[in-house]
């Protein structure tokens, strides 16, 4: 397979995923708290950057910020090429649609839904459209590790890693060219965890995604292109 990042000379143009200068504060008593101090990253497509850092760094407002949840006070975020502070609301949630798939750290799926059917649940489907997106869904799971019976099984019945494989399949139901995670692991055992974490090495390679993972766990960054440290707000190569 070949790998296809860009290089520092090209043109931050060709990253799927940029924050420019990007400030994000929270009212807090009389004093804003300000959780990102111009923050700047830009993400290529292929390419899996880990954020690590200390609880209450800034890593989930990061990613919010990054998943057009949260505007900024200053900055700019841009998502497959298109500047988010233009877009009206309605534009912005398209863009999250179709654009961005986030995977948190609760798998939050619906309970009355088998594996398979959580994918669905988030398509419009409409006439013919089914069984093809049975067939996607199907081969998506497929290679995050579910086999067909486990296909069929609600969550009750998987297993935590199970769990958040269905809900890493289900942020790439969409083909986004923006994968947002927000430690995806705190939930798991090590081994466990190290196994999600090279499964999300391996879908950003293969559906070329610009990945941000977020985890405070160092030992997991191994598998990273890029490792950053947040620290008070701001992000530094680590
Ligand atoms: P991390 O994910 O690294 O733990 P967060 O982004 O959640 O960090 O939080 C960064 C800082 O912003 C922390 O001081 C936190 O308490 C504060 N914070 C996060 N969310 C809010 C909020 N909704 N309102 C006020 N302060 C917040
Ligand atoms: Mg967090």
């Amino acid at each position: 397979m070949t790998r296809n990042v860009p290089s520092s000379q090209e043109p931050r143009s060709g990253a799927a995923l940029t924050l420019e200068d990007v400030t994000l504060t929270y009212p807090d008593g009389d004093r804003p708290l300000t959780a990102l101090d111009a923050v700047s990253l830009a993400v290529a497509p292929g390419e899996l950057v880990a954020v690590a850092g200390p609880s209450g760094s800034g890593k989930s407002s990061l990613l919010a910020v990054a998943a057009t949840l949260l505007r900024p006070g200053a900055g700019r975020v841009t998502v497959a090429g298109r500047d988010t502070a233009r877009m009206t609301d309605r534009e912005r949630t398209a863009l999250r649609r179709e654009r961005i798939g986030i995977v948190f750290q609760q798998a939050n799926l619906l309970p009355s839904l088998t594996a398979e059917e959580q994918l669905l649940a988030v398509t419009h489907l409409r006439g013919g459209r089914v069984r093809e997106a049975r067939g996607r869904a199907g081969e998506l799971l497929e290679s995050v590790g579910l086999d067909a019976a486990k296909r069929r099984r609600r969550p009750h019945r998987l297993s935590g890693g199970e769990r958040q494989r269905v809900n890493i399949a289900r942020a790439l139901f969409g083909g986004p060219a923006v994968l947002l995670v927000d430690e995806p692991t705190s939930a798991l055992d090590h081994e466990r965890g190290e196994r999600v974490v090279e499964l999300l090495a391996d879908v950003t390679r293969r559906h070329r995604t610009a990945t941000v993972l977020v985890t405070h766990d160092r030992a997991l960054l191994g598998r990273a292109d890029r490792v950053l440290v947040m620290r008070d707000g701001r992000l530094a190569e680590a």
